[in-house]
């Protein structure tokens, strides 16, 4: 099978949650299987081959993908954290969710400039999270290679707020 339809398969659907009219996909049982972990790896990882130098994951779920990725593409991986989860200094980033803000941050000095950086996340949903990602590590001096996402969710427009990036898709829903 191919890593959508292992998506497909294993991905959970959670009405509610977080809450009352959201439609909550769960990709925790993908994650926990190996045949579905490798497809996923090596398709978002195939998809940018030999563009990248280093994969950055966004907190938390961006994370996992971002370890596999990097190992099998031989690269080393950068967490972009949830703010206040850092050490001084950091380069951060706010930006606005559909009930509030939110904020990322990274280390300060921590990328080489010109760096081509792989950005992986589990959802593309409104594109916020990111959007506010790409900028973030563009200040840092990096450049963004690729996006990468297991499941975008079309209809919220994430990929328009994304500009050029290049921005690669598992599955749409
Ligand atoms: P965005 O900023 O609106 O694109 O939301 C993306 C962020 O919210 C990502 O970090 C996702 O992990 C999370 N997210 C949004 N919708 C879902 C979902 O249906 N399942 C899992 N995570 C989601």
């Amino acid at each position: 099978p191919t890593a959508a339809e292992l998506v497909d398969r294993l991905t959970l659907v959670v009405p509610d949650f977080p809450e009352p009219g959201v439609l909550f996909r769960d990709l925790t049982p993908t994650l926990a299987d190996a045949e579905a972990l490798r497809a996923i790896t090596d398709e978002l990882v195939g998809a940018f081959a030999g563009g990248f130098d280093l994969v950055a994951g966004i907190e938390a779920r961006g994370f996992l993908l971002a370890a596999a990725a990097a190992y099998a593409a031989g690269t080393g991986v950068v967490a972009v954290r949830k703010a206040g989860k850092l050490p001084p200094r950091t380069l951060i980033e706010h930006y606005e969710l559909e009930y509030g803000s939110a904020a990322i941050e990274i280390r300060a000095e921590q990328l080489v400039p010109g760096t081509r950086v792989l950005v992986l996340d589990d959802v593309l949903a409104t594109g916020g999270t990111v959007e506010a990602t790409c900028a973030l590590l563009e200040r840092a001096g990096a450049v963004v290679a690729g996006v990468g996402v297991v499941l975008e969710l079309a209809a919220l427009g994430g990929r328009q707020r994304l500009g050029g990036r290049p921005v690669h898709a598992l599955r749409g829903v």
